[in-house]
């Protein structure tokens, strides 16, 4: 072999790993297990491919500090770093989804999740992912305080949840803006607000959810800090 050809070898096989490098490192399998329905698989894939295809004109700094700065791949990233696989779950009926204790990578969902519309399974998706999260001790969840009042003295309800009354529900608060529920309403605030290829549609349905989520987070403040992107 000519010299020259050597060097034309190398640099097509070195052509060949970077681009095997740069493909492991951008496919990522997700793994679906325990599923009977083809078209359960079909729509969680379907809507994480949605998820993942919104561009963001901008994103403000509070987002950046949770979801990564810039506008590409933002929720991607931060979902497939953290979770390996989905499985279904044919207990725990009265849940929607649940971050899997010991299997922190995995996702379970119940039949319930199935029936939400597209921005809430989203919502829920990224919301255990936020528990898979070993630093913040998984963002366990606190009990919402006795009363919990909205700025004009009314007690919160929790509209997306069947109209729920908050005030001392179990479980069912955050005492940080970043907790599980705080970085879900900082997502769909994003989406409602800073979206390019949403419609008028899902952007008022990303607003309802970012107002109705963001009443999970106790303390006022930091309610405040969410509404100010702080
Ligand atoms: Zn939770």
């Amino acid at each position: 072999m000519k010299k020259h050809e050597g060097r034309i070898l190398f640099k097509l096989q070195a052509s060949i790993l970077a681009l095997f490098f740069f493909m492991s490192g951008s496919i990522h399998a997700l793994e679906f297990n325990w599923f009977n329905d083809d078209k359960e698989v079909e729509m969680i894939s379907s809507d994480l491919e949605f998820l993942y295809s919104l561009k963001f004109s901008k994103t403000n700094l509070l987002h950046n500090k949770v979801f990564g700065e810039g506008n590409k791949n933002t929720y991607k990233e931060f979902f497939e770093e953290r979770i390996n696989t989905i499985r279904k779950s044919n207990t725990m009926a009265n849940m929607y989804a649940f971050n899997v204790d010991g299997y922190r990578d995995t996702i379970a969902v119940t039949n319930n999740f199935f029936k939400l519309p597209r921005l809430l399974r989203i919502a829920i998706l990224i919301h255990e992912a936020r528990h898979s999260e070993e630093t913040g001790n998984h963002w366990h969840h606190a009990d919402c305080p006795i009363p919990h009042l909205d700025d004009h003295g009314k007690p919160f309800v929790s509209d997306i949840d069947g109209g729920v009354l908050l005030s001392g529900k179990r479980q069912a608060c955050d005492s940080s803006r970043l907790g599980s529920y705080g970085i879900v309403s900082i997502m769909m605030k994003n989406i409602s607000e800073n979206c390019e290829n949403c419609n008028l549609e899902m952007k008022e349905q990303a607003h309802k959810i970012y107002q109705d989520i963001k009443k999970r987070i106790i303390s006022p403040l930091e309610r405040r800090m969410i509404e100010n992107n702080e």
